[in-house]
């Protein structure tokens, strides 16, 4: 069985290399290739016979094929990939000044079972490999290059798309080790956010493991009882414990912690949990995200008109925490956050 030569950081390829006493400069002629210039065909270029025979014989080049393509008016693009055993998961392209972030699926399905997400409606499939975690974000840098050529600027990772990525930790830090790299993309460490629905063990991780990536938090209510209704593992999991194993992650000079606040109508959308929300988080590095909740088949929760979040953000202003209000891209192809579910077309 071949491995995947995209499920390897430039250490495992380094020593890979090492191992097979092959020239130094293989590993970085590869990344250069592949992730610098985001080739999908194989190197040719500056690697003798002999390494390009050994490569091939230890290695595919698999990589997610595009199932689907949905493009939104505002230029939002929603990708289906459909992976080698068949299963599909989605990632989102999505525009902001000239460059765009992508939304980057972890697992098919998602073990979480929040009650207001399409994709934890369809249970844990399995987790994701590095290389299609990887693999989402070369295709659709491809996508562009072919499509919108000149716009091929994916700057912004997040993970946001479907899956719990903190329940997939290993994959999901060895492909940030691979965004990260010098050698190949290089994207900064401040340009990548995990979000997370706060699953402790992996936050536990944090600090040692992947220190310096973003941090977001699916908060959605300062209190136990609304939080265990909307993310169950908040049993397991309660809130003071992940604000603890939070504040105990380093930052760096200028960084922030994202709350993420999915607003319901008549649920958590009421000026008395904005001030807890305000009181809970005054005093921390912490930005907020009011995410009006997005319409999903067969549930009950309702989206907030505006002029109640207007009035949700009002509030969190008198605490002085920085709050955006998150404009919902590519509504109409199903392709905003929390609406990933790619069961019915798998
Ligand atoms: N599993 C991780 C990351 C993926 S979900 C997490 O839960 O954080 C990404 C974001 O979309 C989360 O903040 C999630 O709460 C939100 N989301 C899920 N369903 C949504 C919906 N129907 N409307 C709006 N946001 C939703
Ligand atoms: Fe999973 Fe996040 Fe959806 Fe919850 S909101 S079910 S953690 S993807």
């Amino acid at each position: 069985m071949k491995t995947s030569f995209y499920d390897l950081n430039f250490n495992d390829l380094c020593e890979f290399v090492q191992k097979n006493a092959l020239n130094e400069s293989v590993a970085s002629n590869l990344f250069n290739w592949h992730y610098k210039k985001k080739n999908l065909t194989k190197c040719t270029k500056d690697i003798s016979k002999t390494a390009l025979a050994l490569i091939d014989d230890k290695f595919d080049f698999e990589l997610p094929e595009v199932d689907l393509v949905h493009e939104s008016a505002d230029k939002t693009v929603k990708f289906l990939f459909k992976l080698q055993d068949g299963s599909k998961v989605e990632s989102v392209l999505i525009p902001f000044h000239n460059k765009y972030s992508i939304c980057l699926s972890s697992q098919v399905g998602c073990a979480m079972k929040c009650s207001f997400c399409f994709t934890g409606k369809q249970g844990l499939k399995r987790s994701l490999r590095p290389s299609e975690i990887v693999g989402q974000f070369l295709m659709a840098w491809n996508w562009l290059a072919e499509n919108r050529p000149g716009e091929e600027r994916i700057l912004n990772i997040v993970f946001m798309g479907q899956g719990e990525p903190l329940h997939n930790f290993d994959s999901v830090k060895k492909a940030c080790e691979i965004f990260l790299s010098k050698h190949g993309t290089s994207i900064g460490y401040q340009k990548i956010t995990i979000s997370t629905s706060g699953y402790i063990p992996g936050l536990k991780r944090w600090a040692d493991e992947i220190p310096g990536v973003n941090l977001a938090l699916s908060l959605h209510s300062p209190f136990d009882v609304k939080r265990d209704e909307l993310i169950p593992i908040n049993k397991a999991y309660p809130l003071e414990e992940v604000m603890k194993t939070i504040d105990s992650i380093p930052l760096a000079k200028k960084q922030f912690v994202t709350y993420e606040y999915l607003l319901i109508e008549n649920f958590n959308d009421n000026i008395e949990d904005a001030h807890a929300t305000g009181k809970m988080l005054k005093d921390k590095r912490a930005y907020i995200n009011l995410i009006p909740f997005n319409p999903i088949p067969d549930s009950t929760y309702k989206r907030p008109g505006n002029e109640r979040v207007a009035a949700f953000k009002e509030v969190l202003d008198t605490y002085k925490i920085p709050t955006l209000i998150r404009e919902t891209k590519g509504d109409e192809v199903m392709a905003a956050c929390g609406q990933l579910n790619s069961s019915e077309i798998s």
